[in-house]
Parts: structure tokens; C-alpha cells; sequence
């Protein structure tokens, strides 16, 4: 089965009914120790150099070039320079499902077309388990830092929709200790331990805001799928995404918000934004690089817990 990079969220229900087999290029990020040549966003630098030195094992690229992320467009282009075979997807700003069924429609033709239409149904059914693992974490009865390593891998469900599926059905409840509850908003963070730290420091996440999109968007046809995408927050204007987080924070009882900011993203300008509409305990975090979290990141995190424990 050939396989398809993908930089960003892309629904994975149409690659795999198209016959191939999603890889988000990002989850190679976290615990790379790669320095990339050039470099604004570090995510796009990393997965860019090793797709060119051919560590990642693709047949073609799907580039998220618009409406999420702004820095994967050249970095894509050079890919494609390369010679691997890439398409540049868009999401539309505002609710225009006719556009997003016009991206879904081309992508389709570029994948080679819809193959297997009942995965668009099994995909579903799995985004199904992992709405469960989301509220069992939320009901603080599964660890953040697991449930998070599975729930970012619903962009290519690891590439083996068999095994994932399994995983998922296997989950069993499991005993948290913890002080205060926190939402996770923005880009995952680029450092492979942030979760782990967290829950050390008796903070429980619950509430990721990329994964939960990456869940919780689904459509059993090509019809379904442009109307729901069409609701990815990251993609939308700030004001639906404001209306959509105040929803769940409210919903999830969070006590405090952290929000990870990546260097040269543009997301990391919706800051202000947030601090002044979400009325929280509110913490921003900013990355580069990936590996463990650097010291003066993780004394800001257990002033943060602190804080929070005191009010
Ligand atoms: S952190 Fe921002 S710039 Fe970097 S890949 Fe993600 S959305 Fe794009």
C-alpha cells in the first residue's frame, strides 16, 4: 500500500478510501535530533530535511498550505523539487463547503480516486473509540500523557488502522492522581515530554486542543466530509475558534489554560487574543526545538501549578 505524507490535518478517511495509507510527517518530529539547515518554524524544517534525505518512507506529500498552518507552503516546494510527487491543500476561511468539496474533490483525483468507500465508515467508527478515551480522560479516569500520544496519532491512525483500532479497544479506566486541571490550547508542543511533565507536576490535561479536532472531525461520504472539516477550528476565523474553546473549557471545568506557542508560527500572535477572551489562569509557553523541555520551561510550568494550587 503506498503511503502519503501528510504535513497537517488532512481527513484520513479519504486517503485510506483511496487505497493508500496516511503518515503524518509531524509525529517524527518530537524526538528528532536533526539541526535543519534552514529554519523559521522548526516542524516544517525537520519533517522538509527528512523527507530530502529520505528517512521517511513516502510515495507522495500532501502540503496543508493554507487555513492552518502558513510556513509548510515553501518548505512542501522544496520537497516537491525533489521530485516526490506533492499536492498543496486549502482550507477555506469561512464556512464555504463548496470550496472544501472542491480541495477534497481534487485530492481525490490526485490520491487516484476512491477506491474503498466503506472506509470512509470504519474511520468514523474508530473516531467514535476515541471520543470515549477523550471523555475518560476529561472525567480524569486515563492518564493525559497516554491519552494524548494516541489521540495526536488520529491524523494517519499510525498507518495501520488494524492495529490502532485494537489499541483503542483495548483501553481500560485507570486511577490519576492529580491537583488541578488544565487545557493544553495551540499547536502540540514540539518537546516529546510536555505531557509527562505535566502530570508530574499534578496538572491534568484535559483538553488538547489539536487532537480533539484531529477526533472528533469525521463524515461517512465526500458530502460529509466537506460540511464537518469545514468546522476545523484552526482553520476558521478567531471568533468561531474563541466560541468554540470557551464551550469546552466551560464543559471540562479546566482551572487554568496553557497555551504553546511555536517559534515563527503565526499562531503564536493569536496570544492576546486568548488571554483576553478566555478568563483563566493563563500561561503561554513558547518552543524551537525539539527534545526535553529546557529547565527555565519547566520552572515556569511548576510556578504555573503553584499558582494554580493556591487559589
Ligand atoms: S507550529 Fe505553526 S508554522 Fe509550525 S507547522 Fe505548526 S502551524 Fe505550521
Amino acid at each position: 500500500m503506498k503511503t502519503v505524507g501528510i504535513t497537517a490535518l488532512i481527513p484520513p478517511e479519504l486517503i485510506f478510501a483511496c487505497g493508500k495509507k496516511p503518515c503524518d510527517v509531524n509525529n517524527f518530529v518530537p524526538k528528532s535530533n536533526l539541526q535543519p539547515a534552514s529554519k523559521l518554524c522548526a516542524w516544517t524544517a525537520i519533517w522538509r530535511d527528512m523527507i530530502l534525505r529520505k528517512e521517511l518512507p513516502l510515495d507522495s506529500l500532501v502540503v496543508v498550505a493554507g487555513g492552518d498552518c502558513h510556513n509548510a507552503l515553501v518548505d512542501g516546494e522544496k520537497v516537491a523539487l525533489s521530485g516526490i510527487p506533492t499536492f498543496y491543500f486549502f482550507y477555506p476561511f469561512e464556512k464555504d463547503v463548496d470550496y472544501l468539496q472542491d480541495q477534497l474533490d481534487r485530492l481525490s483525483r490526485f490520491l487516484g480516486g476512491i477506491q474503498n468507500p466503506e472506509m470512509f465508515e470504519r474511520v468514523s467508527e474508530i473516531k467514535k473509540l476515541g471520543l470515549d478515551l477523550d471523555e475518560l480522560r476529561a472525567q480524569g479516569k486515563y492518564p493525559a500523557d497516554k491519552a494524548f500520544k494516541i489521540m495526536v496519532s488520529f491524523g494517519d491512525f499510525k498507518g495501520d488502522i488494524d492495529l490502532f483500532e485494537k489499541t483503542l479497544k483495548d483501553i481500560q479506566e485507570e486511577d490519576v492522581k492529580y491537583t488541578k486541571t488544565v487545557a493544553l490550547l495551540g499547536v502540540p508542543p514540539i518537546n516529546c515530554d510536555f505531557h509527562e511533565v505535566l502530570t508530574s507536576l499534578g496538572l491534568h490535561v484535559v483538553y488538547d486542543e489539536l487532537p480533539y479536532e484531529f477526533v472528533r472531525l469525521s463524515g461517512n461520504s465526500m458530502d460529509e466530509l466537506a460540511e464537518n472539516y469545514c468546522d476545523y477550528t484552526f482553520a476558521r476565523n478567531i471568533e468561531f475558534r474563541l466560541e468554540f474553546l470557551k464551550n469546552e473549557l466551560k464543559k471540562r471545568n479546566v482551572d487554568g489554560v496553557i497555551h504553546y506557542t511555536q517559534f515563527a508560527c503565526h499562531h503564536l500572535l493569536e496570544d492576546d487574543i486568548l488571554r483576553k477572551n478566555l478568563d483563566y489562569p493563563f500561561l503561554t509557553i513558547q518552543g524551537d526545538l525539539p527534545g526535553k523541555i529546557h529547565r527555565q520551561v519547566r520552572s515556569r510550568l511548576e510556578a504555573f501549578s503553584e499558582m494554580l494550587n493556591s487559589v
